[in-house]
């Protein structure tokens, strides 16, 4: 069957507008209904499917009601999706109480698989495969889309996959999303492992949206940093603190941060020795937060989760010297859906096909 892209070669630049429009209208479900199109233009994308994704699976945490959704893709390749459900407080100054709202977050895969193979991840055990298209990330978002009733607040880029490795389908699918809904670039996260020569390039591309970054840093020490994350690159602390530097002057606004992961690892990465090298690095990158995250098992050898009054050990230290630092609640542990488990996996006793 011919693409979406083929099937639009002899036409005008702006019907693909014209379609990327259409595929956020939660009223259509076809190419055929789209009317601002010619009708003969609606009979030849007639047959192509809505959705470049397809459900396979999805699974709900019993824990917290996080879902997992395992999407086939048109190649017969399955990637993962995950919503987190959260309540906050709706600002209303009318309202006598504070009413709660929901609050959903998108994390949405940029591959199938990873090559980066960090040593703490699921994904990466499972090797690299393929990028996604530009339509399959942007599906992901309609995916949750129109399986919610409320809207989408947030979205992150880290699900399976190193986004900076796919690079101009995140670029467009990104634009897309911002395009055609309400969601600002403040609302979006991309997590990398650090790809300095990519890095060096969106800080380049006028046209990469100004979404928020978050740096899977793991350690300020290069030598442990490389023995978790095989793919690091020599003197990437020392880039990162200048390629931040030179984000925020491009950047000035208030509301962007630089996040600074740090997966906490028993006797590997969470000692007196790596607390002070964090802080050192952290202060030298100007607006940062620092992202405390407990290890969720994915069955790697010789790691294991460090205990929880360390992690509130670090937490207290790196707030009290005055970082923004927050300790990740993993949510969907139950499904496996927390940072680092996502590997397709199908079976669970979590409810399946809710
Ligand atoms: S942590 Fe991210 S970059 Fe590393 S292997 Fe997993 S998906 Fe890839």
């Amino acid at each position: 069957m011919n693409t979406l892209a083929e099937l639009l070669t002899n036409e005008p630049k702006y019907r693909l507008k014209q379609i990327q429009k259409a595929w956020f209208d939660l009223s259509l479900n076809s190419y055929e209904e789209i009317t601002t199109l010619p009708v003969e233009l609606r009979e030849k994308l007639k047959n192509l499917p809505w959705l470049s994704v397809k459900l396979h699976t999805i699974l709900k945490s019993k824990i917290d009601g996080t879902e997992k959704a395992l999407l086939e893709l048109s190649d017969g390749e399955l990637i993962e999706t995950v919503l987190m459900v959260r309540e906050s407080l709706k600002e209303n100054k009318e309202a006598s109480k504070w009413p709660v709202e929901e609050r959903h977050t998108i994390c949405i895969s940029s591959q199938v698989g990873c090559a980066m193979n960090c040593f703490f991840c699921a994904t990466g055990k499972a090797g690299f495969k393929r990028n996604l298209t530009t339509e399959e990330i942007v599906d992901q978002y309609r995916f949750w889309q129109r399986r919610l009733t409320g809207h989408i607040s947030n979205i992150v880029v880290m699900g399976q996959g190193e986004p900076l490795l796919n690079y101009d389908n995140l670029k467009n699918a990104l634009n897309i999303i911002l395009n055609n809904t309400e969601i600002g670039p403040t609302k979006i996260t991309v997590s990398t492992c650090g790809i300095p020569e990519q890095m060096e390039k969106l800080l380049a591309d006028k046209d990469f949206p100004q979404v928020c970054w978050a740096i899977s840093l793991h350690s300020a020490i290069e030598e442990t940093r490389k023995k978790i994350m095989p793919a690091h690159r020599k003197d990437f602390v020392k880039f990162l603190v200048d390629w931040s530097r030179r984000y925020h002057e491009l950047i000035p606004s208030r509301t962007h941060f630089i996040g600074l992961e740090y997966l906490m690892l028993a006797g590997v990465n969470d000692d007196e020795k790596h607390r002070k090298a964090l802080e050192k690095l952290a202060n030298k990158i100007p607006r940062v937060k620092i992202n405390l995250i407990p290890y969720n098992d994915t069955n790697s050898p010789g790691l294991s989760k460090t205990s929880q009054t360390v992690i509130d050990d670090w937490h207290d230290y790196l707030m009290k010297a005055g970082f923004v630092c927050t300790i990740r609640h993993s949510q969907g542990q139950d499904i496996a859906a927390a940072c680092g488990q996502l590997c397709n996996r199908t079976t669970t006793d979590a409810v399946k096909n809710v």
